[in-house]
């Protein structure tokens, strides 16, 4: 027998194990790792997604890994409105909007700093940031003029879209984000998890928030969940926020200064041997730094991102220095079945609001956050929290956005089947196009390639393309 056990010295405590494990084995809790041994089923999915390499196996249960004990007496007994569980975009989004109309709100975050450590390469479109928040200098790094997608054999498709789009600072992003929802009337707590949900009658009611000075009973009208990739919230309601291994991107980047890159654009490098169904980015941060990373498929388990992470730089990049390594997971099956419950809504990664092809989640999780603090309050407001009146949230979430991922799942599923050399021929003939969207790439493709026919047809016979 196999036993998963977590070498510290390499761990960056990201949270992806948490999120695959299907028994609730893992807890994360800041810089913190803990194996339950009596609850896990020893299934490994935690040593496959791990982007570090830094979950092992061992012929016995470490007794390290056991859970410490604590003392879990309640010291106080307090009493809001809205309760959100995450202070990342998600959560202070929803804090700020359910604050905004009126609501007594708590924000906890179990970090003891808010934004940090970042599990990002911080890239956002700028239109859809601008309808969510204002602008500041202060957390946008670069502003993108386009992508550059790049084949395995180096041909290089050229999107231009001047100013679209943005490479953040997260790290400001997520605490001016905190901040805002502060200015609007929300409490914040951080250095404060959530261990448990309180219930009544079958409603979840509040939770109960593991504090320095002991254990808080918070009673909430609502709790929103935001609570990110590895959520536990939606588990202790009932509802499974797990992912499958293969569900997930798993990711490693670097922060690197010292290089030449070209600060308006946006780079992605596709090809197995790259990056098995995943791809690889350089994100510009300033002039001569950037954030530069990939993602693969959470159940290639050869080797780790960070391998293949260290060959891509190693080619493309050569030089510079690395101001920080970067790793975490994400969540690219499309949004969660279930994502409310009496009293309960889960928002952001928590509940898969990933987009399925690019992994991208920050914009998405604002936009949930907005809807869920605008359902809190209006459900509060006619004294009914029910699932029947929160249900709302899941409608308008899909109605704005979530739809769209069932499409993408099918255009994500039929791309990763393209061997190397159909990317290589799309790449020769899109390069020719002039302005490119997914549908126009897709017919330019054709009208220029009909052998291309093909290697698409999984997109056809999925029913994305007609
Ligand atoms: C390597 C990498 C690169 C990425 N690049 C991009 C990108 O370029 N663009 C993009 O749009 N998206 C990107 N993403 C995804 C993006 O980071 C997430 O989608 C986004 O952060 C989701 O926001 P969130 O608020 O739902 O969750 P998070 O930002 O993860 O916030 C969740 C918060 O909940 C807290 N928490 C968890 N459990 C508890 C608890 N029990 N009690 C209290 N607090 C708790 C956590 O500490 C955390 O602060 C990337 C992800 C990774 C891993």
């Amino acid at each position: 027998m196999k036993y998963p056990f977590v070498n510290r010295d390499i761990c960056g405590y990201c949270g992806a194990c948490v999120s695959v494990c299907p028994e609730n084995a893992i807890e994360l809790i800041d810089l913190h790792l803990n194996i339950d041994y009596q609850i896990c089923k020893n299934c490994l999915s935690c040593v496959k997604v791990c982007p570090l390499g830094a979950m092992q196996t061992s012929d016995q249960a470490l007794k390290n890994g056991k859970p410490r004990a604590w003392n879990s007496a309640i010291t106080k007994t307090l009493k809001y409105d809205v309760l959100v569980i995450g202070a990342g975009p998600a959560g202070s989004i929803a804090a700020k909007t359910a604050a905004e109309q009126g609501m007594k709100v708590l924000m906890v975050e179990k970090r003891q700093e808010i934004g940090s450590p970042v599990r990002c390469a911080e890239g956002v479109s700028k239109r859809a940031l601008v309808e969510l928040v204002d602008l500041d200098p202060k957390w946008i790094s670069t502003e993108i003029n386009g992508g550059r997608i790049y084949s395995p054999d180096g041909s290089c498709v050229t999107i231009e879209e001047p100013g679209s789009g943005l490479v953040l600072e997260r790290k400001i992003f997520d605490r001016e984000l905190a901040a805002l929802s502060i200015r609007f009337g929300a409490e914040v707590w951080v250095k404060s998890r959530a261990i448990d949900l309180i219930r009544e009658n079958g409603c979840i009611s509040g939770a109960v928030i593991r504090r320095l000075d002991g254990d808080y009973a918070v009673h909430a009208k609502i709790v929103i969940a935001a609570d990110g990739v590895e959520s536990q919230v939606g588990r202790w309601a009932g509802i499974s926020t797990y992912c499958k291994p293969d569900e997930v991107d798993t990711c490693a980047q670097y922060l690197i200064k010292g290089i030449s890159i070209n600060p308006n654009y946006c780079d992605f490098y596709l090809g197995h041997k790259i990056a098995p169904r995943g791809y690889a980015w350089i994100f510009p941060k300033g002039d001569d730094s950037a954030n530069v990373g990939i993602g693969i498929s959470g159940n290639i388990s050869n080797e780790s991102a960070i391998d293949y992470l260290n060959r891509f730089v190693e080619k493309k990049i050569g030089g510079g220095s690395i101001l920080a390594t970067i790793v975490g997971c994400v969540p690219v099956s499309g949004t969660l079945s279930e994502i409310v419950h009496d009293g309960l809504m889960i928002i952001g990664d928590a509940a898969h609001q990933n987009d399925p092809v690019s992994g991208g989640g920050i914009i998405n999780s604002m936009l949930a956050g907005n809807i869920a603090g605008e359902v809190a309050a209006k459900s509060i407001k006619k004294g009914d929290v029910s699932r029947a009146s929160l249900i709302e949230y899941e409608r308008r979430w899909h109605k704005q956005v979530g739809r769209t991922f069932r499409h993408l799942r099918v255009i994500r599923e039929g791309v990763l089947r393209f061997s190397d050399e159909t990317l290589n021929d799309l790449a020769r003939v899109l390069m020719k196009a002039r302005k490119l969207s997914l549908i126009e790439m897709f017919w330019t493709a054709l009208r220029n390639d009909p052998k291309l026919l093909l290697e698409l047809r999984h997109l056809i016979s999925m029913g994305w393309a007609q």
